[in-house]
């Protein structure tokens, strides 16, 4: 279906992003492999499924300029993109200082600004985003900001033939939730209908559906792989 499509993955070395890099080598993609700070594993990960990885902070513009030429220059084109960087952070609001706020929109919301540059693209937003979460306003903040940037983006580049749309996910097995104990998780997926926390993969299908010719009619949307946590 996607024959020797290209895909960019923003924060790609691991989580998310890099269960997405397998899922798109799976479906026949050529795809780059974005980190920032996790050369060796996005490196293991790039030999794994023949891809290659490219270091940028997507806070950056320089450096996600460079990044976007430099596959530019390789492979002569890219058809998708998915903005999935991101960082995460729980303080009590009034804790918060202006540099952990800029960080956090720094790398959410203009890691997307900077990237967005292809036929396809999918942002990676989250359920804090859609219903706000204690303890994470500048996260959450960010996220709202990242759905808001979808639907306005699909609205100017739809008469140009290009898809924007966001994945939301729900709490999801990666080392974001680090820092969450053994009996939070099973509190959370007690509180999930599906009764689960999710899985990286969970999302990278959302995130491969919404990329793919079977959606080639949506666009502006937010699928939400969260197991009814936020509905
Ligand atoms: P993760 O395991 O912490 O991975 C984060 C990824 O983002 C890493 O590949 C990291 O790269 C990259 N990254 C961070 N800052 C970056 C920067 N400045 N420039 C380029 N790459 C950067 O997180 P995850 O759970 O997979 O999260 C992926 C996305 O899903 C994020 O946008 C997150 O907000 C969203 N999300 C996650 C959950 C969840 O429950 N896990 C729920 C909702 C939404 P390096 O390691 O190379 O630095």
């Amino acid at each position: 279906m996607m024959e020797q499509k290209v895909v960019l993955i923003t924060g790609g070395s691991r989580g998310i992003g890099a269960a997405t890099a397998r899922r798109f080598a799976a479906g026949g993609c050529k795809v780059v492999i974005n980190y920032h700070r996790s050369q060796a594993q996005a490196e293991a990960l790039a030999a794994e499924i023949g891809g290659w990885a490219v270091q940028a902070d997507v806070a950056d513009p320089v450096q996600v300029g460079r990044m976007v030429d430099n596959v530019l220059d390789k492979y002569c084109q890219l058809d998708i993109l998915i903005c999935n960087a991101g960082i995460a952070q729980q303080k009590l609001f009034g804790d918060l200082t202006d540099d952990d706020w800029r960080r956090m929109f720094a790398v959410n919301v203009d890691g997307v600004f900077h990237a967005v540059r292809a036929g396809r693209i999918v942002t990676v937003s989250s359920m804090w985003g859609q219903v706000g979460g204690s303890c994470e306003v500048a996260y959450s903040a960010a996220k709202a900001a990242v759905i808001g940037l979808t639907r306005a983006l699909a609205k100017e580049l739809g008469p140009s033939g290009i898809t924007v749309n966001c994945v939301s996910p729900g709490v999801i097995s990666t080392e974001m939730n680090a820092h969450l104990d053994r009996e939070a998780l099973a509190a959370l997926a007690e509180e999930t209908p599906l009764g689960a926390i999710g899985t990286p993969e969970d999302v990278a299908e959302a995130i491969w559906y919404l990329s793919s010719d079977a959606a080639r009619f949506v666009t502006g949307q937010v699928l939400a792989p969260n197991g009814g946590l936020v509905i």
